[in-house]
């Protein structure tokens, strides 16, 4: 599809409006039990004060080993914490969700990045049938409702994915939204633990980060595009504007929903 005709069936312009600050991003969620609880505060002792790869490996080799898995887009930045998690074990599971919706270069990359850096599980998931037949049968609903695509395309197939791990890692950072500036490096999900080696990561880290260790960028940086989703909803971003900007363009939607607490959106 030419570039003028995404951009007619975009999403209508909303007033951006600041997100509220999501369970997820809270210590005592809902759903996680007072022995899930307790141990966070373990783990956050023992952890305080660790670069991400003390924190990565504590977590790949003592806190869950077997039992942890990732979530790449293999967006603008992945390819950071997929080296990092390489170095200690490239066969920790990274799962794909393939939205059926994705550009072709992100496809690619996925491939030359499991190449280069010797990933050896990766896991490509996908919207059930069913749900694409009952809930998108053209393939618009994008344009009509970014929730309920997002819900069946990532959310429902994310959560049976992980189901069954103990611990996720996610290469979120801090500076992304404003909702995630209260993150902290180790969180609880419901029963499971989420690990964030980049939380304190700027803009400037993760670079540095690809350029000291010449790791391949996804080939849309290149062209503008800072932070890269679904091609209908991601633009190409202006020199100066916010990084996430080009994701779901003038709406208030700044997440997927994949990162939500099982008490909101779910995972
Ligand atoms: S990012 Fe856009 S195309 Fe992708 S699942 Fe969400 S609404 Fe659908």
């Amino acid at each position: 599809m030419s570039e003028p005709a995404v951009s007619m069936l975009r999403p209508a312009k909303r007033a951006a409006s600041a997100p509220a600050p999501r369970i997820f991003d809270q210590t005592d969620v809902g759903g996680s039990s007072d022995a899930a609880k307790a141990r966070l505060e373990v783990l956050r002792a023992r952890y305080a004060g660790a670069d991400a790869l003390t924190l990565l490996r504590g977590a790949i080799k003592t806190e869950f080993p077997g039992r942890i898995t990732t979530v790449s887009s293999f967006g603008s930045e992945s390819v950071v914490l997929l080296h990092l998690i390489a170095q200690i074990d490239p066969s920790v599971p990274v799962i794909f969700l393939n939205t059926g919706k994705l550009f072709g270069e992100t496809l690619r990359y996925r491939d030359r990045l499991q190449d280069r850096l010797g990933l050896t599980d990766i896991r490509a998931i996908r919207p059930h049938p069913d749900d694409e037949k009952a809930l998108d049968a053209d393939g618009t609903l994008w344009s009509r409702d970014t929730n309920a695509c997002c819900n069946f395309r990532k959310v429902l197939p994310l959560r049976r994915a992980i189901a069954g791990f103990e611990a996720e890692i996610t290469g979120r950072k801090r500076f992304q939204t404003a909702a995630r500036t209260g993150m902290s490096p180790i969180e609880l999900n419901g029963p499971r633990f989420v690990i964030n080696p980049l939380w304190d990561w700027s803009l400037v880290d993760l670079k540095n980060h690809i350029l000291t260790h010449d790791l391949p960028r996804h080939p849309l940086v290149e062209d503008g595009f800072l932070s890269i989703g679904c091609m209908p909803c991601t633009q190409r971003v202006k020199d100066g504007d916010d990084y996430r900007s080009g994701r779901w363009a003038g709406s208030d939607k700044d997440e997927c929903g994949i990162h939500e607490n099982v008490e909101g959106d779910g995972i």
